[in-house]
């Protein structure tokens, strides 16, 4: 059976992006088969369309870091033909073939059930960027971060991870700051249950050793100075989830917040996390994130709008979340 898919394929002036036909043959090992519903776009795969950033490491590939889908074969024991599932990571759409595509093959140990309060729809509208945030904020808890020890900033707040972390956050009791490059996504970020909104400029130079305690706890997409910086003003205790690189992979940091004020900064991976970690941090979205919310932040577009949109998400233009439809 022919399937619809996006591959990329590495040209003489970079990375060349075509709709084509492929087989189930020509799909890579894995022992449950999936038929795609929905994907999303996310960062990464900004980055692997475009070429701009080496996150494809076998060619060719069909990007789409995750998908919501139905199982249609499986020899795996956990997972039965019919079973709705959500794969979020494991190298898929770098060096497994993604989720761009009507049909895509896995190991059944990367897949979770869906979620019974989740519509596929719905957990792509979360997908990696909302599980992400989630992860963060499982990190800040783990660290001691609850609403009475301060506010809590969000970097990157109007893209996908800022987005449902700032929704997140909000909904279970913290005070949020959410910082923006966007003023014009003021509302946008207080319609989500932000409280305070600070211009990102205020944030993106270099970072003092040390600045004026602000927050408790950061959720920071940014990295580089705004990371640096982030933790500079982190309240004695607190801790700073940090799981992007918006603004670069650097670190101008220094060590004096760690090791005057007991500041933690936690690393968040959503990629490799292991199976239990998934787990509950789909129970946990099920649980506290808001769906009118997450509504408030999705546009749903056809999956062959990917190619357009992959270098509007690199330049920060793309508001919130975007649901692929798969046809
Ligand atoms: P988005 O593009 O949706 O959001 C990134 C946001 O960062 C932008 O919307 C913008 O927010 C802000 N931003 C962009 N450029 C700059 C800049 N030069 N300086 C400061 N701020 C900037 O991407 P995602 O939310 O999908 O991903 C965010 C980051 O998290 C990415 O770096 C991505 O690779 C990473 N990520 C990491 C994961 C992990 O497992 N660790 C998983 C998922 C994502 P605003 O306009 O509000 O300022």
């Amino acid at each position: 059976m022919s399937f619809k898919c996006l591959l990329l394929t590495k040209g003489d002036k970079g990375t060349v992006a075509a709709w084509t036909d492929l087989t189930e043959a020509d799909l890579m090992d894995g022992d449950v088969t999936v038929r795609v519903s929905h994907s999303t776009l996310n960062y990464k795969d900004g980055l692997a369309i475009t070429g701009k950033a080496p996150v494809v490491r076998r060619w060719p590939m069909i990007p789409g870091i995750d998908f919501a889908g139905v199982v249609t074969a499986t020899s795996n024991p956990s997972y039965k033909v019919g079973d709705a599932v959500v794969l979020n990571g494991w190298g898929v759409g770098e060096t497994h073939l993604g989720g761009y595509a009507q049909v895509a093959r896995v190991k059944g140990e990367w897949l979770v059930p869906l979620p019974a309060a989740f519509t596929p729809a719905r957990a792509m509208a979360i997908g990696t960027a909302g599980y992400t945030a989630m992860l963060c904020v499982l990190a800040l808890e783990h660290n001691g971060i609850t609403p009475d020890r301060g506010p809590v900033l969000v970097t990157g707040a109007a893209g996908g991870v800022g987005s449902v972390a700032v929704a997140l956050l909000a909904k279970i009791g913290y005070t949020v700051i959410a910082s923006t490059g966007r003023a014009a996504e003021a509302d946008y970020l207080k319609g989500l249950g932000a409280s305070e909104i600070i211009d990102r400029a205020e944030l993106s130079g270099p970072a003092r050793p040390m600045a004026k305690e602000r927050w408790a706890g950061a959720v920071d997409a940014v990295g580089s100075h705004t990371l640096a910086n982030a933790i500079s003003m982190t309240k004695y205790g607190g801790c700073v989830a940090a799981c992007g690189l918006a603004q670069g992979m650097d670190l101008p940091s220094s060590v004096a917040p760690f090791i005057l004020r007991g500041v933690t900064l936690a690393g968040v991976d959503s990629v490799m996390a292991p199976r239990a970690k998934r787990l509950e941090a789909w129970s946990r979205l099920a649980h506290d994130l808001d769906v009118a919310r997450l509504d408030a932040v999705t546009v749903t577009r056809p999956v062959t709008d990917a190619v357009a949109l992959a270098p509007e998400i690199l330049a920060g233009h793309v508001r919130g979340r975007v649901v692929f439809e798969i046809g």
